[in-house]
């Protein structure tokens, strides 16, 4: 047997695999602690997604958020 398998997920329960914490669609894995009030979610991969699709990996790294290319610049908020 061979273990060169680099983007195994050791939490993740799901066949097939989602992606590792430190695939660049880590967000794509399934929740399994949702906080929808608190605006985040913890993954089974160990990434900690939050709802601006940004996230933080299990080794502390940054997942930046995607960027919409049509964000409606609305926000008014007092810098
Ligand atoms: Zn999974």
């Amino acid at each position: 047997m061979s273990t060169t398998s680099a983007s195994t997920t050791p939490d993740c329960p799901h066949s097939p695999p989602c992606p590792a914490a430190c695939a660049p669609d880590s967000g794509a894995a399934r929740s399994i602690r949702p906080c929808p009030e608190q605006g985040w979610s913890l993954l089974c991969n160990g990434l900690v997604h939050f709802a601006d699709t940004g996230g933080v990996r299990p080794d502390g790294t940054v997942v930046e958020p995607i960027r919409r290319i049509h964000d409606h610049q609305t926000m008014g908020a007092a810098a």
